[in-house]
This record gives structure tokens, C-alpha cells and sequence, in this order.
């Protein structure tokens, strides 16, 4: 049988930018489009519930 996994809880990414290599913290559910402070580049989009992550992800904090 498979279950898929079911995410019951909402995490905050660590992930550096990958123009800059700026860390900053960004949340999984990200409802708006959010830019690295440094430089403006797209970090990561909303995307019908999960936001489309733009950068490396480094470590999820829950
Ligand atoms: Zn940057």
C-alpha cells in the first residue's frame, strides 16, 4: 500500500542565494514572491501552496 507523505506542519527553509551566497530564512508556504535582501534575486515564488523554491536549500527548520 502506499501512503503518500502528508505534511501536517509548514517549515522554514535556510537557503542561500545563489548570486550572492546571502543565507536568509524563507518559508516553505511563501505566499508572496520573496527576493534576497542583498541582491533582489528571486528566491522563491508562490506556487499554489508550496512556493517554488529558486535557491539552495541548506537546512529546513521546523
Ligand atoms: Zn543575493
Amino acid at each position: 500500500m502506499v501512503r503518500l507523505y502528508r505534511e501536517n506542519r509548514s517549515r522554514f527553509l535556510r537557503v542561500k542565494c545563489p548570486d550572492c551566497e546571502n543565507e536568509q530564512i524563507v518559508f516553505e508556504k511563501a505566499s508572496t514572491t520573496v527576493g534576497c535582501v542583498v541582491c533582489g534575486r528571486i528566491l522563491a515564488e508562490p506556487r499554489g501552496g508550496r512556493a517554488d523554491i529558486r535557491a539552495e536549500i541548506l537546512a529546513a527548520l521546523e
